[in-house]
């Protein structure tokens, strides 16, 4: 575990890197014999490394320092609904080392599996780990209370991942907010605006909300569940349960339950209707018009400064300019004006990824995805719920 100094120049090289010495002194107001004393403790842990010198005039050389991407890294664990998905990171968010993971057919035994390898992944260079799940969890009595992960079951024991951690700190999150977590790495500096993230594919949408540039604390840790925002539309039953969630209408599945039109294009799934976006193609357009809607009330009910969007179909430039356009249409004056809405490019990468910058996110930011519950003093049993209800 760093202390609160090593963090603190950690933090510095994340966002400004490579820095010397000295300025390290000048932009964090530590002296310059505590720079030395804690930049030699890093370097000895292998988190910094130093650059070659550079010659600034007639005197001593500078010499930069820089986070060290080849001493120690961090797993990330994805659990899934086909399984677990393992990797390794190093400090800069780089892939290291896809790790091989077995199928789980069998559901019920995926944290015991999950357990079993990532303990065989830990070494003594293993710097952090991040777990995520979709759904809910409670990482206070170390439980996931619902996910697709685990279909049916309720209130899974993840004790054994934390078994298997042993003494490397471990941090519990939803899938989202690693998202999120990735995103807000990726800038480099730290956002402080209320930012909405939506992710969207064929049956899954995400969404996690930064507040002052972390996720809302809610009643316990998860993401925002804008994928299960209900409608009055005539679908499948989703997983939660319910019918006419956000993420049943923007799917394959809705187009073929309404496979009414007699277009050729029916013929095409959601992505190539999206693209198309054919003015004859009614059912195409009232799945836009849903997702727009879902966006627009996520929007004006938090008034958040930012809307971003992730989505493997933002390919298409026609289907980035409609989201765009018809979220934009139904939000309400000045929202419509005050909020910046654009789609984030960025490389595909798996789950297990996403959840290793969760666990950079924790040493860079500790505390950053905390549930309430983690960071309140151990209240009297009978007194607990009832703080969590009048939150
Ligand atoms: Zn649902």
């Amino acid at each position: 575990m760093l202390n609160e100094t090593q963090r603190q120049l950690l933090q510095t090289l994340w966002e400004a890197g490579p820095l010397s010495r000295w300025e390290l002194h000048e932009r964090t107001g530590l002296t310059p014999n505590r720079v030395g004393t804690v930049v030699e403790s890093l370097v000895a842990a292998r988190l910094l490394r130093e650059c070659t010198p550079e010659a600034i005039g007639a005197g001593r050389p500078r010499v930069p320092l820089e986070i060290d991407p080849s001493g120690r890294h961090l797993i990330g664990l994805a659990l899934e609904p086909t399984g677990f998905t393992l990797c390794r990171l190093n400090l800069l968010g780089e892939l290291v080392e896809r790790i091989a993971t077995p199928e789980v057919p069998d559901a019920t035994r995926l944290i015991k599996s999950a357990a079993t390898a990532l303990g065989k992944a830990i070494n003594p260079q293993t710097l952090g780990i991040g777990v995520t799940s979709t759904g809910f969890m409670d990482s206070q009595s170390r439980t996931l209370l619902l996910s697709s992960a685990t279909p049916g079951q309720k209130d899974v024991s993840l004790r054994p991942l934390y078994a298997a951690a042993a003494d490397v700190p471990l941090v519990l999150g939803n899938d989202m907010h690693a998202l999120a977590a990735r995103w807000s790495l990726s800038h480099r500096t730290r956002a402080t605006e209320d930012t909405l993230i939506v992710w969207f594919d064929d049956g899954r949408i995400g969404a996690a909300v930064l507040v002052d540039g972390r996720p809302n604390r809610g009643c316990f840790t998860g993401g925002n569940e804008l994928g299960h925002m209900r409608f009055f539309a005539d679908t499948e039953r989703c997983f939660c349960g319910q019918t006419g969630c956000l993420e049943r209408v923007f799917s394959n599945s809705f187009l073929k339950r309404h496979a009414r039109s007699k277009l050729p294009a029916l013929e095409m799934g959601l992505m190539k209707r999206l693209e198309r976006l054919h003015a004859a193609d009614e059912v195409i357009h009232l799945v836009m018009n849903h997702l727009c809607t879902g966006l627009s009330n996520a929007v004006n009910f938090l008034r958040a400064q930012r809307l971003i969007l992730i989505s493997p179909l933002a390919e298409s430039s026609r289907l980035r300019q409609a989201v765009l356009d018809g979220t934009k249409a139904l939000l309400m004056p000045p929202l419509d004006r005050a909020v910046s809405i654009e789609f984030w490019d960025q490389p595909a990468v798996t789950a297990a990824q996403n959840a290793a910058w969760l666990a950079n996110a924790e040493l860079l930011w500790t505390g950053w995805d905390a549930a309430p519950s983690d960071l309140a003093e151990p209240a009297p049993a009978g007194l607990k719920r009832r703080a969590k209800v009048t939150r």
